[in-house]
Formats: structure tokens, C-alpha cells, sequence
């Protein structure tokens, strides 16, 4: 019979592990917790310990050779499309990169639901209306915003009133709730 050293429980070991001092794991992991080494301790990071680079240029704390090694994997520096729009707008730009305002036709395909496998084209912008680059920009929703010099107001949306999607003039489109979207989108179904 041993006694366990964390909670005092007498056990009995099993005979390949007869010096064992603590009845189960749970235990030897609140023994081993209590007994951490200095070493280890020594060596731990403390919170919000900054980082041994933080703020120094690389010849300050990486030799010649791992820099000539290092400098390989960088992006290099290509003429392309993009070029002038990263020096324009200080960060870089991968290479098929549209200009501003750029408006592009994009097939989308629907995945599940009723409608599954119908194809719908929509015309997308890739800034907002201030100006500022914004992927994933409705077109129409960009129209109205611009019209209106304001954001779109949440839980709304934009529509075409004759439904042509290729028709996008302001005259056009129409603002309907999402709750109004559901109900034209479910008619004929009760
Ligand atoms: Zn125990």
C-alpha cells in the first residue's frame, strides 16, 4: 500500500510501477504543477513579453548568409498591370488587381434551395461610394448610394423595378425591405 502525497488516499500500485507516489493522474498532474522547475520557470515567457526583433531592422539580428537565403522567398518586384495602383496607393497589389471603379460582370450559381442550379449575373464595383476600395460591391447598390449620399439602410435592399438586371439606371431601382424581398420571392407559394 502506498499513500498518495496530493490527497492522502491510501492505493495500491500496480506491480510494474511499485514506486508510484500518486493514486492517479489527475493527481500527479496537481503534484507536477505545484512542482515546476526553476529552470523552467526561469525560461517561461511572461504575458505581453515583446519580441526579441521587435522594432530592429534584420541585419541587426540575422547573419549575411540566412539573409542572402531569406531573400530569395521574397515577392519580387514585377511590372505589372497593378504596378502604378500599388506605388499609387502604397501597398502591393497582386498582379490582376482592377483599377477603381472598375464595374465587372460575375455569374453567380446557386447551391441548394429551390432555385438550385439557376444562374444569375450581377453587375459588382470595386469601390464604395466615397471612394475607398471595397470588393464585392453591388453595382445597383453602389447607384443608390451614390444618388442618395448615404449608406444603405440595414435590413434593406436594392432591386430593379422592371427586374432586367442589365437595366441600372437610377430611374430604375427601387428600395424594398428584406421582409418585402421574402414575400416577392415566396409568391405563388401559398
Ligand atoms: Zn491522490
Amino acid at each position: 500500500m502506498n499513500k498518495c502525497i496530493v490527497c492522502g488516499k491510501e492505493f495500491e500500485p500496480k506491480p510494474e510501477y511499485k514506486e508510484r507516489k500518486t493514486c492517479s493522474y489527475w493527481c500527479y498532474c496537481q503534484w507536477a504543477r505545484e512542482h515546476i522547475s526553476q529552470g523552467f520557470k526561469d525560461n517561461q515567457f511572461i504575458k505581453g513579453q515583446p519580441s526579441f526583433n521587435k522594432g530592429k531592422p534584420q541585419k541587426e539580428w540575422m547573419s549575411k548568409e540566412s539573409q542572402e537565403k531569406c531573400s530569395k522567398t521574397y515577392i519580387q518586384y514585377q511590372n505589372t498591370a497593378a504596378s502604378p495602383l500599388s506605388s499609387e496607393e502604397g501597398v502591393f497589389l497582386p498582379y490582376n488587381t482592377l483599377r477603381k471603379g472598375t464595374v465587372v460582370k460575375r455569374k453567380s450559381t446557386h447551391r441548394k434551395g429551390k432555385n438550385k442550379g439557376k444562374v444569375e449575373w450581377n453587375y459588382y464595383i470595386n469601390i464604395d461610394w466615397r471612394g475607398n476600395r471595397k470588393p464585392n460591391n453591388l453595382y445597383k447598390k453602389y447607384l443608390w448610394e451614390l444618388h442618395n449620399q448615404k449608406d444603405l439602410p440595414k435590413g434593406y435592399v436594392v432591386v430593379t423595378k422592371d427586374g432586367n438586371p442589365d437595366n441600372l439606371v437610377i430611374e430604375n431601382l427601387m428600395l424594398i425591405s428584406r421582409a418585402e424581398l421574402l414575400r416577392r420571392n415566396n409568391r405563388g407559394r401559398r
